[in-house]
């Protein structure tokens, strides 16, 4: 952050405020963590708070400090819709562009408030007063710890707190593998832990609580795999009725593009997951190296994120999405092909 940009939020945050904060729509482990933690910290210093997370968020973050007190856009609207209006100041975390907030999206554009974002995404669009965006970040959670030490309150960083941004850290960094997490979130990692963060049970609470279904329908992924060999590539699909077979439910499918990538020799991933509610495919995308999955999305599935993880949606059915994407790969051959 510039030291205009810390004077900024010193002044704005100088006595108690309306404050809405935001994730991104689909809100992962890093969305609500950075969002929990920011609203814990804000209120012990007697801000008015409202955390709004554009629809539901996954049930294995469901044991999170808080997590009880967050709005869902999409179950409550016009409440939603009055606090947005009425606040002084809306942080939005996690994401780069206001349409992320998917239906809230018009409601935010026409609030009043002064926006602050904190965000890791690539091309930050330039709504907020204060934008303090890194893409050589890790994850938001790791921003919202700096954003704390830059003006100067780390001390209020309570164990909740530390739970909030450790779990969001471990969750945007594939429990700490991926090449965006440096020494210095190792650093911060520590202070977490010294802080109150109990590693090992967020570690459980996350990654050891799936149901018998949740693995089922991973066995249904991978028997679905795919792989093209020639262009370093795998993909999964997963239709609207498989889902449907093992009772899916929001969050079931996290980490499943993962299993692509950890076939030897596979530089590029993706999973195709079929959403007959919303009539749209849901695309994420993995890669290993220089090969840009942000770009790739942005490019042909109204999508983005970062260079080796990004997500994005497509309109047409499941099979022609596929067809879509591996008439696509071709072109790319230069980087896939290796
Ligand atoms: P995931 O595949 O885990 O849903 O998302 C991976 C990354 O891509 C995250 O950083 C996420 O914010 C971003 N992302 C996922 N879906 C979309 C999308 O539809 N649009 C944009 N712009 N980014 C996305
Ligand atoms: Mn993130």
């Amino acid at each position: 952050m510039t030291d205009k940009d810390i004077s900024k939020v010193k002044e704005l945050l100088a006595h108690p405020r309306k404050i809405v904060i935001v994730p991104h729509k689909g809100p992962d482990g890093d969305a609500m963590g950075s969002t929990l933690a920011l609203k814990i910290l804000l209120e012990t210093l007697d801000h008015d708070v409202e955390l709004i997370a554009p629809n539901d968020y996954p049930d294995f973050l469901k044991w999170m400090p808080y997590q009880e007190e967050v709005l869902i856009y999409e179950q409550e609207k016009s409440r939603c819709d009055e606090l947005i209006s009425q606040a002084e100041i809306i942080f939005t975390l996690d994401f780069n562009h206001l349409s992320r907030a998917g239906e809230m999206t018009d409601s935010l554009e026409a609030a009043t408030a002064d926006f602050i974002m904190i965000d890791h995404h690539q091309q930050p669009d330039d709504y907020a007063v204060v934008t303090y965006s890194d893409v050589t970040m890790c994850s938001t959670c790791q921003m919202v710890y700096h954003f704390f030490e830059n003006i100067g309150l780390t001390d209020h960083i309570t164990p909740q707190v530390a739970t909030c941004l450790y779990t969001g850290i471990m969750t945007d960094t594939g429990s700490f593998r991926y090449r965006s997490t440096t020494s210095r979130t190792h650093l911060v990692l520590a202070d977490l832990i010294e802080k109150g963060a109990d590693n090992t049970s967020i570690h459980e609470n996350v990654y050891d609580t799936s149901s018998y279904n949740q693995l089922q329908l991973l066995g249904v992924a991978l028997q679905n795999l795919q792989v093209v060999e020639e262009l370093r590539t795998a993909y999964i699909t997963l239709s609207q009725e498989e889902l449907d077979r093992y009772n899916y439910r929001k969050g079931d499918t996290e980490g499943f593009v993962n299993y692509g990538l950890s076939l030897s020799g596979i530089i590029f991933a993706a999973i195709f997951i079929e959403n007959k509610a919303e009539n749209i495919v849901k695309i994420s995308l993995r890669s290993k190296g220089t090969f840009s999955v942000n770009d790739f999305a942005r490019k042909y599935f109204h999508g983005g994120g970062h260079i080796n993880a990004a997500g994005g949606r497509s309109d047409l059915p499941l099979k022609e999405t596929v067809e879509k994407f591996i008439s696509i790969l071709p072109e790319y051959r230069t980087s896939l092909a290796g």
